[in-house]
């Protein structure tokens, strides 16, 4: 199970973007560190980096 996290993006400095991270993991998918809580409701965009492994779980799930 995974949740949505704000956080800084990878490429984009000081923008927030959704991270995805493991229920019970301290770092997101792609590698960063779980950001802190900043509140919420004001990233964009997904972290492309996040959902690129996402949907590689979701294949080898399914295969
Ligand atoms: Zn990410």
């Amino acid at each position: 199970m995974y949740v949505m996290c704000a956080g800084l993006a990878l490429d984009n400095a000081g923008r927030l973007v959704w991270h995805v991270m493991a229920k019970n993991d301290t770092i997101t998918l792609c590698g960063q560190p779980a950001p802190a809580d900043d509140g919420g409701g004001e990233a964009g965009r997904n972290c492309a980096t996040c959902m690129a492994r996402v949907r590689e779980k979701m294949q080898v799930r399914s295969a």
